[in-house]
């Protein structure tokens, strides 16, 4: 291979939970990265900057391991992860019981494949991403440029070049994109979305309650869409409540009792009392997705390429397969002394990332719209289904490794092996 001289291996576009993730994945396999970000780390790090917690899959959570970022999550006595032992699913109506017709996930069940850990863990963003600033940090390999803004990307035959909006350049030989759903980087390599709304908006607030959780997670359906109780460490949860547009506005314009009033119809009281204690997030929802992965010396990963409904807590988890599938196939590129932004290369991510991620966005959208009506014979074919599924321990078991990430050919991260 001829050997060109760049400022980095890898330079990444985005320094969120999915850019950082890459860029850790990839430091520790011994290549240089500069990763780039249009804010400040500091209001990354703000409390006020994302107030959503995300359940990270069992194989996720190895991999966190195996990047050191787990052991960030840990303060003196206190770990920021909250255990998922349990999930139950059920359809119901705000004010009412749940159907008895529902769908129980216990691990013990998947004990054997999980080597006795939960489901998954339930991590607030915020704890997360001060936990992957953290480990980057210690990380060699990283070198972070921000606040930048990105102006101009030119791909040539052995880098690209990348130009600020003050004139500087830096050159690698591979540039990822994990910039977001608006992602500027793939509308520069004018690579195209398949995208429509939801019609949905999902509000975000953490609870206090009266009674341990412990460890299960509710998946409630509700006429409007789904109301989700996630277990976070000691007596909260953390709530996503998704509404119609226009529902979601006035619930997000009530006066704190008044919110408090409405959200207590919908928890119920099998955790005795609950009260919020955080502020409210409201975020729009919708569904998309890039025709391609790759570009010229490009590759797209996290949100940037795939931006799904909250449903099944896997959007992040995504992020993360594409960052451990990423990281290997760079790893054996060099092994083999090919060129880091080759198309071979890059033709490898694509097909090993595409048809995992189209499968579980069109899933989670159909899903979403199956579960988010109040039409009758709909209503009585899910409950029936979730009661099906219920009784058939095959099924069920499959559902609970799909759901901790353990299905399908996981990269070396993944089964939380680490490079060094
Ligand atoms: C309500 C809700 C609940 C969710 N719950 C879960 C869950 O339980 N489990 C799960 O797995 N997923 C969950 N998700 C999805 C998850 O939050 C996202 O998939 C994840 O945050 C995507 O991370 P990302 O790094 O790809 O993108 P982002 O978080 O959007 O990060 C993008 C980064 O790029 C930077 N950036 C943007 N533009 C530029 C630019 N032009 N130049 C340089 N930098 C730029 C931004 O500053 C930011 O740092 C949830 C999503 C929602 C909406």
């Amino acid at each position: 291979m001829k050997k060109t001289t760049t400022d980095f291996d890898i330079l990444i576009v985005g320094g969120g939970l999915v850019g950082l993730t890459v860029a850790l994945a990839c430091a520790q396999a011994g290549f240089s990265l500069g990763v780039i970000d249009i804010s400040e780390p500091s209001e990354q790090l703000a409390d006020s900057h994302d107030g959503r917690a995300s359940a990270i899959a069992t194989a996720s959570f190895r991999m966190m391991r195996a990047l050191g970022v787990a052991d960030a999550l840990v303060e003196g006595e206190d770990t920021h992860a909250g255990p998922i032992n349990q999930i139950l699913v059920s359809d119901g109506q705000a004010g009412q019981a749940p159907s008895p017709l529902n769908l129980f996930f216990d691990s013990a069940q998947i004990s054997e494949a999980n080597d006795g850990e939960p489901l998954g863990y339930m991590v607030e963003n915020r704890r997360m991403r001060h936990a992957l600033h953290t480990q980057t940090k210690k990380q060699d390999g990283i070198t972070w440029i921000a606040p930048a803004q990105v102006s101009d990307i030119e791909a040539s035959d052995d880098k690209t070049t990348i130009t600020f909006d003050d004139g500087k350049t830096l050159s690698a030989a591979l540039l990822v994109a994990a910039d977001g759903r608006n992602s500027f980087v793939r509308q520069h390599a004018k690579i195209g979305v398949t995208a429509w709304p939801c019609n949905q908006k999902a509000i975000v607030t953490t609870v206090e309650h009266e009674l341990p959780h412990n460890g299960i997670a509710h998946e409630l359906f509700l006429p409007a869409g789904p109301f989700a109780i996630l277990p976070l460490t000691g007596n909260r949860a953390s709530i996503v409540w998704t509404e119609t547009p226009r529902a979601a506005d006035a619930a997000m314009a009530l006066d704190d009792d008044q919110f408090a009033a409405e959200l207590a119809r919908r928890f119920g009281d099998f955790l005795g009392w609950v009260k919020p204690v955080a502020p409210r997030w409201c975020y729009p929802l919708s569904f998309q997705h890039a025709k391609t992965y790759v570009g010229d010396r490009l590759v797209l990963v996290g949100d940037a390429a795939h931006a799904i409904h909250p449903i099944a807590g896997q959007g992040f988890n995504m992020g993360l397969r594409d960052a451990a599938a990423l990281a290997e196939i760079l790893v054996q590129a060099r092994a083999e002394g090919r060129d880091l932004g080759g198309e071979f290369t890059l033709a490898q991510f694509e097909s090993w990332r595409k048809f995992d991620n189209t499968a579980l966005t069109h899933a989670c959208d159909v899903f979403n719209k199956l579960f988010s009506n109040n039409i009758g014979p709909l209503k009585h074919a899910r409950r029936i289904g979730l009661s099906v599924v219920d009784k058939l321990p095959p099924v069920r078991q499959f559902f609970m490794k799909e759901a901790s990430g353990q299905v399908g050919d996981l990269p070396p991260l993944l089964r939380g092996e680490a490079y060094t």
